[in-house]
């Protein structure tokens, strides 16, 4: 079966119950396709969205999606699960880290995009028309960047309905992660547009600097399993993981204000104290550019690891843990 059977035989409102179904959907406006399986249970229910590869050397996420799309059969769920595991499909066939090749822009941030703007404008409008808006329910998988080590842990949307934020809250005490972060902003990401929309959702955040390895894909789909066991999609029976996860606030992510080589203190997951040095910048030379010190006691979550950082770009990103 060659790619164009596939994507011509792919209509997400036509599958049957007990169809599985691979195949691609177009971005609106452009050539460019990105893939989608779709399983229907045989008895009807509700739709679990499962994206991946919004950021595109997030690969923990991507090959988790890919082997969920493998392993989940119509027989063992109810109602519909659709799973799109790599949506910045140029930017990884380019490996251009996270950015979507052909304008450099980052998908996370252009929710809910436009028909009438560039290629990563016009994807994050088909995402919502065509996956967001089929969705009852909504997993997003990250990882840290192709440039940064990251300790996992996973956000909830904070700017929804409170029944949205309570049924999100509830999917995400299901990951087994030790931090959480309630998200406080309703537009540029996937999952939290989709929130603000009215779907319960979360993004996990797993793996680190352009690596994957099985036993954080396996983390990641048990995740989704025991997500779908608890809102009734199937009977997995995944044991409940024992992390007691802590709730992290107030995420800071500085940007990089000057060009040059990064030095964290710090490695991921590490806990520090207001006041405390958080990395320095330096230039070619080895003298000291900038310093970053910590404006509240806290975590960090992820931070840049490659020795180059670049102006307006990320820096790490830590919160502060509420006990
Ligand atoms: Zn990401």
């Amino acid at each position: 079966m060659n790619e164009k059977e596939r994507f011509d035989k792919m209509n997400i409102d036509e599958l049957n119950p007990g169809q599985k179904a691979t195949g691609f959907i177009n971005i609106e406006g452009t050539d460019v396709m990105f893939p989608v399986t779709v399983i229907v249970g045989y008895e009807k229910g509700r739709t679990l969205l499962i994206t991946g590869g919004v950021h595109s050397a997030e690969y923990v996420g991507i090959q988790a999606a890919i082997e969920l799309s493998q392993e989940i059969t119509p027989e063992v769920i109810k109602g519909k699960v659709i799973i799109a595991p790599l949506l910045n499909v140029t930017g990884f066939t380019n490996r251009t880290m996270s950015l979507v090749y052909e304008d450099q822009k980052n998908l996370n941030r252009e929710f809910p995009g436009s028909v009438e703007g560039t290629l990563t404008e016009k994807l994050a409008a088909t995402v919502v028309k065509e996956l967001h808006k089929k969705a009852d329910f909504y997993i997003d998988l990250h990882c840290g960047d192709g440039y940064e080590t990251l300790t996992p842990y996973v956000y909830y949307p904070g700017m929804a309905t409170d029944e949205v934020v309570q049924k999100s809250l509830e999917m995400a005490k299901c990951v087994h992660v030790p931090y959480r972060v309630k998200s406080g902003t309703a537009s540029g990401g996937s999952y939290n547009y989709a929130a603000s929309c009215g779907i319960p959702s979360i993004l996990l955040e797993r793996g680190q600097c352009g690596i994957w390895t099985e036993k954080e894909v396996l983390e990641d789909k048990e995740d989704v399993y025991r997500i779908m066991d608890t809102l009734g999609f199937s009977n997995f029976g995944i044991e409940n993981h024992s992390f007691e996860q802590r709730e992290v606030t107030d995420v800071r992510y500085p940007e990089v204000p000057i060009s040059g080589c990064w030095y964290p203190r710090f490695e991921v997951g590490n806990i520090f104290k207001k006041g405390d040095l958080i990395g320095t910048i330096k230039n070619y030379f080895g003298e000291i550019l900038y310093e970053y010190y910590a404006d509240m006691d806290g975590v960090i979550l992820y931070q840049v690891a490659s020795l180059t950082v670049i102006k307006d770009g990320p820096l790490v990103a830590y919160g502060h843990i509420i006990d």
